[in-house]
């Protein structure tokens, strides 16, 4: 059997990000209209509304937030910490669930990026790590792909 995947749902035409849009890649929903991938909002299951201020990790990466040594603050300067956590974690469940062993995720979100985020000053400076939840997909082990 080839590879299961778990996919940001933003990548599969959901409109769930922050400004209540999706960013439609129609490789991703050609994968879930076959029944191999499974499109996921790790923001949305953590408790967050949309649209939504953006947010940022202060002080780390995805690894970081995880180990309880970083945070994530949205624009308005409130602690979202907990719910990026939880939707994490719930993320994970249903890649479990699923069976993926890959992810396909979109870059440089503070849940979804891979190897690139943004450096938490909200000026669209960015800096190397993962985003929270494929911080938690990798340690987990399952194998992170990123689209932009
Ligand atoms: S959390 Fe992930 S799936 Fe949800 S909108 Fe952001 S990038 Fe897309």
């Amino acid at each position: 059997m080839g590879s299961r995947y778990i996919v940001s749902a933003c990548l599969a035409g959901v409109r769930c990000r922050y400004d209540g849009d999706a960013k439609t890649d129609p490789r991703i929903e050609g994968l879930v209209r076959a029944g191999l991938a499974l499109p996921v909002c790790p923001e949305q299951l953590g408790g967050l509304p949309t649209p939504r201020p953006p947010a940022e990790i202060q002080g780390g990466d995805g690894h970081d937030v995880l180990a309880g040594k970083a945070r994530v603050i949205n624009e308005r300067g409130e602690d979202v910490t907990a719910a990026y956590i939880r939707g994490a974690r719930e993320t994970l469940h249903l890649a479990r669930l699923f069976g993926a062993t890959e992810a396909l995720l979109k870059g440089r979100s503070p849940s979804c990026g891979r190897d690139l985020i943004y450096d938490g000053t909200f000026q669209r400076k960015l800096r190397s790590g993962p985003g929270v939840t494929a911080a938690c997909l990798q340690e987990a082990g399952i194998r992170l792909r990123v689209e932009d």
